[in-house]
């Protein structure tokens, strides 16, 4: 069960409803998150239904609860009433929401050091501000490139000191989130693993900014109660990013959901980013889609990037070389002014020399 509890209470009164949960064999625990002021408790306990049903009518007419809700399938934190303004997510210089959108580029998988040094300064030039690259792949096949694990973590590290720009790369599995804390500056939480709770429990107690990618067949709303893991567990730093569902034509890769990302705009409070690469899985397809992206609101993009595209080690058929990156940062700028929206810039004293 959780409590909402009023926005104007006092600690002894909040000391009051613990001590009724306590009375009556329960646990209550406090969930604040971040600036928003939302407050809830948490009710756990075994005393029995009788006792349940009793805390319940004894909560519902207790002056400093605002209401009793049914925790399983709650949405408390993420729903946009739950804060009194959008969530913006800034990642050094990268600003998701609050009017302004970021884009993402980088390789999917980090392949090389030149490479990627090659990739992450075409990108901070376009206008990016935020180095893409998978260092442990989840692949479709176990016989597929798997990454370059800790040597391509340790790449994307001096990459982006080198050259000025944070790194977000895939964390994939609960045991790896503390030791890659030090090794990005976002985490990816990938389409595989959206409904990977031990993994989401993990991430949510950090205060580390993550990229939450929509599962292939997940519903909005279960996309939305993954996020409601991270919020719970106190890290409401999230961005969340459609990447295309499962649909019945092969003509592209997936389905990008235009439709839900306009939904989740109004549903949620968090940033909402597109991923058209895997959405198309063809490199021509990816600059429309990205348009269609930031047209119906989107706080930023994630796209795919290598200098060679047919020569990439994972994906690529949907990877778009530099010069297309910059013809979409281009475009977002322009669909951006339409609705009084800017991309946010690396500022250029930071600009690293070249050498
Ligand atoms: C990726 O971004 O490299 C990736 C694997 O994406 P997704 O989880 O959306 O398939
Ligand atoms: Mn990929």
């Amino acid at each position: 069960m959780l409590l909402r509890l009023r926005d104007d209470l006092t600690s002894e009164d909040t000391y009051q409803v613990c001590a009724s949960c306590e009375a009556l064999g329960f646990r209550a625990r406090e969930i604040q998150v971040g600036e928003r002021g939302v407050h809830l408790l948490e009710v756990e306990g075994d005393a029995g239904p009788e006792a349940a049903a009793k805390l319940r009518s004894v909560l519902e007419d207790h002056l400093a609860v605002a209401a009793v809700i049914d925790a399983r399938g709650a949405s408390e934190l993420v729903d946009q009433s739950a804060a009194r303004s959008e969530t913006v997510v800034r990642v050094g210089e990268a600003v998701f929401g609050g009017g302004q959108a970021a884009l993402i580029g980088g390789p999917c998988a980090v392949e090389n050091e030149d490479q990627l040094l090659e990739i992450a300064r075409g990108v901070r030039a376009a206008g990016g501000t935020l180095l893409r690259g998978g260092a442990m792949k989840p692949r479709s096949s176990p016989y597929a490139f798997q990454g370059l694990g800790k040597e391509g973590l340790a790449m994307l590290g001096r990459v982006g000191r080198e050259v000025g720009i944070p790194v977000v790369t895939e964390v994939l599995e609960p045991s790896a989130v503390e030791t890659m804390l030090d090794a990005c500056d976002m985490f990816q939480i990938g389409s595989r693993n959206m409904s990977n709770t031990p993994l989401l429990v993990e991430v949510g107690k950090t205060k580390k900014p993550v990229l939450l990618k929509r599962g292939m067949s997940a519903t909005a709303r279960e996309f939305l109660m993954a996020a409601e893991y991270l919020l719970a567990g106190g890290n409401d730093q999230i961005v969340l990013c459609e990447r295309g569902i499962r649909g019945f034509d092969s003509a592209t890769r997936n389905v990008l959901d235009v439709g839900t990302v306009a939904h989740l705009k109004r549903a949620t409070h968090l940033p909402v980013i597109v991923d058209p690469s895997h959405a198309a899985g063809r490199s021509e397809l990816v600059r429309p889609l990205a348009k269609s992206g930031i047209a119906v609101g989107a706080d930023g993009l994630i796209i795919e990037i290598n200098p060679t595209p047919m020569r990439a080690h994972s994906d690529a058929r949907q990877a778009i070389d530099l010069a297309e990156f910059a013809a979409i940062a281009d475009d977002t700028r322009r669909l951006l002014s339409i609705d009084g929206r800017s991309l946010s810039t690396c500022s250029t004293s930071t600009q690293p020399q070249a050498h």
